[in-house]
């Protein structure tokens, strides 16, 4: 402001001070003609220190940018600019938010921009805030597509492991289907050569071939024993290939439990009473299984010759039923014995086929280690179970869960 102040200049001059906004007035090139006290107060600038300067120094850096690139242009276009959000520098380097309103006029025979300052602290408040949320909310944003990226990648891995696990039931079960195949004739084959032996044995034992001496009778029952063993283990083979490839029917019907154990009972009974071995049998008359009474038969009969082989004299050998469920939905059959037990490590081992806990020459031979795999089979494939408990020196209790017979 080169003109002289007239007084009414002076009146303006100090009430523009006094006015609760910071104002600036500066030249087309940016230089400021005059500011008020109010702004210098808020830049903390002393009396003159502004008259003379860059309006951009009194700007931070990105609001200077944005003067050069919009503000200015926008009110040289229009001759004015309103709500217009600035940063201001103080002259100890604070940025301050306002609000700044200005108008380009002509005053004093050159074009002037006169701009009020309003600060705005809430604004800024809020905005810091909204930038934060924003901030967070994008975070979080990435992390969930991040995620989102994550399953579905292990979605897809789960998706080809399934496939692979299904590749390798099929191969399993086409394996298991050939080897159960082969087992099937490979047991036809052997059984036709072993039958012709037991049957030339026979003829020789009766002397129907001529007369035999006390040491050939002797051989002769050793290969008859030994005969016997190979059909047993064969016919067990083959009855487990056939389970095993689904060859087996299973006719299904209601069956009185303890008319099967009285059924099997005499099977054992001369094996029971010749070693010295009590039994019992404590099933209640009205349960009934829906099974295959032949094939339960055939369990129970495993079950207990198994008990009568592995307890020794003075023992017991008890056959229990009791129904199971809420509903009494299952039926149980438990062939309890006072013998050797099993060993924890080997009880979940006995219904694999071939496995004998006990491997001795002697055992091998009173067995073919297949009873129980066929048994468990078998039962399973009537709908139920098998399942063992023993302990070494105390005994053995193998239960059979069948489902139950429930009149409708
Ligand atoms: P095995 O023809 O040898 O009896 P199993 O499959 O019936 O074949 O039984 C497998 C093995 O489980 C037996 O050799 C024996 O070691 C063990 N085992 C089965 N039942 C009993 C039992 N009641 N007490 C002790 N051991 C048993």
């Amino acid at each position: 402001m080169t003109d002289r102040l007239s007084d009414v200049d002076v009146v303006v001059d100090s009430l523009l001070d006094t006015a609760p906004c910071g104002f600036v007035a500066f030249a087309d090139d940016g230089t400021i003609r005059a500011a008020n006290a109010t702004l210098r107060d808020m830049l903390g600038y002393g009396r003159d220190e502004l008259q003379g300067r860059r309006v951009e120094s009194i700007l931070n850096i990105g609001s200077r940018i944005f003067y050069q690139t919009h503000f200015f242009p926008l009110v040289k276009l229009h001759g004015r600019a309103e709500e217009i959000f600035l940063l201001l520098r103080a002259k100890s380097g604070d940025d301050l938010a306002t609000m700044c309103n200005a108008v380009r006029r002509q005053r004093g025979g050159e074009w002037v921009t006169d701009c009020v300052f309003m600060r705005v602290h809430e604004r800024q408040k809020f905005e810091d805030a909204l930038l934060r949320a924003k901030k967070a909310a994008e975070e979080a944003n990435e992390q969930l597509e991040h995620q989102a990226l994550e399953l579905e990648m292990s979605e897809q891995q789960l998706l080809e492991q399934g496939e692979e696990l299904e590749r390798q039931r099929t191969l399993a079960e086409e394996a298991n289907r050939a080897k159960s195949a082969f087992l099937a004739t490979m047991s036809h084959e052997l059984r036709t050569p072993l039958n012709a032996i037991g049957g030339y044995v026979q003829l020789l034992e009766l002397g129907i071939q001529g007369p035999i001496t006390e040491q050939q009778a002797d051989a002769l029952a050793r290969i008859s024993r030994a005969q016997r063993h190979l059909v047993r283990l064969i016919n067990d083979v083959l009855n487990l290939a056939r389970i095993e490839a689904g060859r087996v029917e299973y006719n299904l019907a209601p069956c009185n439990l303890e008319e099967m154990a009285h059924a099997v009972l005499p099977m054992v009974e001369p094996q029971l009473r010749s070693r010295g071995i009590r039994y019992f049998v404590e099933i209640a008359p009205e349960l009934t299984a829906y099974a295959d009474r032949e094939k339960v038969q055939q369990i129970l009969l495993n079950l207990l010759s198994n008990a009568t082989k592995f307890t020794p004299a003075n023992g017991s050998v008890t056959v229990t039923g009791a129904a199971e469920g809420e509903r009494g939905e299952r039926v149980r059959l438990v062939v309890r014995d006072t013998g050797v037990g099993i060993p924890a490590e080997r009880l979940a081992h006995v219904f694999e086929p071939f496995v004998q806990v006990d491997d001795s020459h002697a055992r091998r031979a009173e067995g073919t280690g297949l009873g129980l795999a066929i048994s468990r089979d078998l039962a399973c494939g009537m709908g139920g179970d098998l399942s063992a408990e023993s302990r070494v020196g105390v005994g053995s209790a193998f239960t059979l869960t069948l489902p139950a017979s429930l009149p409708a």
